[in-house]
């Protein structure tokens, strides 16, 4: 890629390490960032270093935000009494576009994975449980995904929580086996959501 000079394969090199972006595509990336009018790809830059200086966990759900706490933890409207526990924010992104759960989240980032050494403590399991001592909880729906590691996740956190008498739920069969919660549609998840079983 060196005919095109040094700065545009830098740029080239650089897209092509983001996920799901092969040499083509950078490729095509780069030329219409080069193609672009100069102060848009300042406001292109711009956008990427303030997300990533100014964004960080919400302090009670741990998503992803740029404030103390995230739009949803903020808002009087939501139902405070039910968490929803999710592995990670695009799970929490995918169960917002349903427009139909009303409740407030919990955030993992990551499942428990004893092949990978990941343990409770690598996850914010320890956050959840705080939750409990400073919020009035009354039922925490599990949407980790069904692979392995959601599941030994979804009944770690059972055996946590049933002891103090939580009702803890677990998230239908509408998602199949081994799927990526992100990827599923509104209408499936919606329907493993109404589905949920005590666990
Ligand atoms: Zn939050």
């Amino acid at each position: 890629m060196e005919y095109f000079g040094g700065q545009i394969t830098k740029l080239i090199e650089q897209l092509s390490r983001l996920p799901g972006v092969g040499a083509k595509t950078a490729q095509r990336l780069a030329f219409h960032i080069i193609s672009m009018p100069e102060e848009q790809t300042e406001i292109l830059s711009k956008a990427i270093v303030d997300a990533k200086r100014n964004t960080h966990y919400c302090t009670k759900c741990h998503t992803l935000t740029d404030g103390d706490l995230c739009f949803i933890c903020k808002n009087p409207k939501r139902d405070s009494s039910t968490i929803m526990v999710v592995e990670n924010p695009r799970d929490m992104a995918a169960y917002e576009r349903t427009q139909k759960y009303k409740g407030l989240y919990h955030v993992l980032h990551g499942a428990i994975s004893p092949m990978l050494g990941i343990g409770p403590s690598e996850i914010k399991l320890k956050e959840l449980i705080q939750r409990f001592q400073n919020e009035d909880i009354k039922e925490v729906i599990i949407s980790t995904s069904s692979t392995l590691e959601g599941e030994t996740t979804a009944m770690y956190i059972s055996k946590l929580l049933k002891p103090i008498g939580m009702k803890v739920t677990r998230i239908a069969s509408g998602v199949p086996v081994g799927g990526d919660i992100e990827y599923i549609d509104e209408v499936t998840l919606l329907r493993a959501l109404e589905g949920r079983t005590e666990i």
